[in-house]
């Protein structure tokens, strides 16, 4: 089964964009997972081919028409995850990404100017999703942001840069601080413990400086995790999912 996304969108011409090169780029190019952009526009069935309309109770702006929305969505519907991008939907976190990155795939619904008419979320099983705590002017981005977290992580994408289990949150931690040659530079010398070669010893530094970090930068991970272990003592893992 290969990830395939199929963006509905406004603007096609933006995809892949930056998804098209590195990591993402060359799995694209060998099939690891496919993308589609398709225009909504391309179902409008006015002779202005228009897809907002004024906002119902005045005020400013345009809003995405739910009828032209709906048409596009009834054409590429299948047993994916429907996704609408919104400052309004649930924030993203890697738990969702790691089960999306395990599915199928996703078709994905950017929406621009003020947003969609309401009633398509009350006629299609569309799950909202944020990227954040901020409004963009489209959910392209927003889309680009999603699809390369999940990208990373199918099969072959990254090789053997890293298996994604040490990274920031897949602990439900903040990753610990990395280090490179030269080992001094401008008078600073890595830390001494990660040039001893006992791998016992690293991973108990690493593991210490995850959980600083994550108690110093945010709290309110923290609390999260170790509420989770108090409820789960077989191992952080299970606590994580929110
Ligand atoms: N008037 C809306 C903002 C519309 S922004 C409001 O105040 O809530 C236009 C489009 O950009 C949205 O329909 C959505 O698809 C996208 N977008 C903006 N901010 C986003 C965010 N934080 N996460 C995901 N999509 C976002």
């Amino acid at each position: 089964m290969t990830f395939s996304a199929t963006i509905l969108t406004l603007y096609p011409e933006m995809f892949p964009g930056p998804l098209g090169a590195s990591m993402a780029g060359r799995a694209l190019r060998e099939g690891r997972w496919a993308l589609d952009a398709v225009n909504i526009r391309d179902f409008a069935t006015d002779k202005h081919r228009s897809v907002d309309d004024t906002p119902a109770g005045g005020g400013a702006g345009m809003v995405m028409r739910a009828d032209v929305l709906a048409r596009a969505i009834d054409a590429v519907a299948d047993t994916r995850p429907l996704i609408a991008m919104s400052p309004r939907g649930r924030p993203l976190v890697q738990e969702r990404v790691r089960v999306l990155a395990a599915g199928p795939g996703a078709i994905i619904l950017c929406g621009r100017f003020e947003g969609m008419d309401e009633r398509l979320f009350e006629a299609r099983p569309i799950e909202l999703v944020s990227i954040g705590d901020y409004v963009l002017s489209g959910g392209e981005m927003a889309a680009l942001t999603l699809l390369d977290a999940c990208v990373r992580l199918l099969p072959g994408v990254m090789g053997a840069a890293s298996s994604g289990d040490d990274e920031s949150f897949e602990m439900g931690l903040l990753e610990y601080p990395h280090y490179t040659r030269p080992v001094e530079w401008e008078g600073r010398t890595i830390p001494e413990v990660l040039r001893s070669g006992d791998h016992a010893r690293i991973a108990a530094w690493r593991k210490a400086m995850a959980e600083d970090e994550t108690r110093l930068r945010r709290p309110d991970l923290w609390e999260r995790h170790v509420g989770a272990r108090v409820q789960s003592p077989s191992g952080a893992r299970h606590g994580q999912k929110d």
